[in-house]
């Protein structure tokens, strides 16, 4: 899969794009990361992307001209399939996004600045659709876009080394996770659940299950309402 970044902070990534899961991913080959310095599609002595808006007010905009060149690069360089602008405004991020954005296999996303870009980005159809990854304002589309492509990027084949560990992930099963546990076996007076110690893996299965329905339930009884539970699970929960 590839993520096109267009940004006017590619250092932005540096960091992140070395370490842990993502590193590696990048090193195999799973993942291709490509940024574009949007500084670079300008034409004057200040590499200027941002000026005042039209109608006064606080803030300055991201012009459109250099986000316009920068796709017509990107496209012209890779099959791009969407171009997404990370926006408060656009449609939130979840996992099932998370899943149909890694359908696309090749994506360019936006990365705002400022008080946002000109509204002809996307009234021009420069773009297929906007994201937002909650209901909050971030500086810039850079963390957002970040959020996105490591979320994205779990669900890769090969990303993770067990693919067992995306399948009990919260949100991807439709239920949140159960609770982990690692030595020491006591910890300033704090045990480990028994069963997790027993070696009866049939019943650790379904204590774990217990626990998600459980923990779903208490914290987030609205997935609960989504998602379509066996009728072993509606025992489990009336247990
Ligand atoms: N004036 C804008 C508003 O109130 O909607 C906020 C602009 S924000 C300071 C600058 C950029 O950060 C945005 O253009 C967007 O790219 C990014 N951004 C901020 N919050 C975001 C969020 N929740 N999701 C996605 N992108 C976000």
């Amino acid at each position: 899969m590839r993520f096109v970044l267009v940004t006017i902070f590619p250092e932005f990534f540096e960091s992140p794009l070395q370490a842990g899961l993502l590193g590696k991913a990048l090193e195999k080959g799973i993942l291709n990361v490509e940024r574009v310095n949007l500084r670079d599609y300008t034409h004057d002595r200040h590499n200027t992307v941002d000026d005042s808006p039209y109608g006064g007010g606080p803030g300055m905009v991201m012009k459109i001209e250099p986000l316009a060149e920068a796709l017509d690069d990107v496209k012209k360089k890779w099959p791009i399939r969407k171009t997404v602008l990370l926006s408060p405004r656009g449609r939130t991020f979840n996992q099932k996004v998370a899943a149909e954005i890694v359908g696309w296999e090749e994506v360019c996303f936006i990365c705002g600045r400022y008080e946002g870009v000109d509204e002809r980005l996307v009234e021009g159809g420069f773009v297929d659709e906007e994201l937002s990854i909650g209901d909050f304002v971030l500086n810039g589309g850079e963390t957002a876009a970040l959020a996105v492509l490591e979320t994205c990027s779990r669900l890769l084949p090969g990303m993770v080394g067990n693919a067992l560990s995306v399948e009990y992930d919260s949100y991807t099963s439709g239920l949140l996770d159960y609770p982990h546990y690692t030595k020491p076996r006591e910890f300033r007076g704090l045990g480990v659940p028994d069963v997790l110690l027993s070696g009866n893996h049939a019943e650790i299965d379904l204590w774990r299950r217990k626990q998600a329905l459980r923990a779903t339930r208490d914290r987030r009884p609205d997935l609960l309402q989504e998602s379509k539970l066996s009728k072993a699970d509606q025992k489990l929960l009336r247990s």
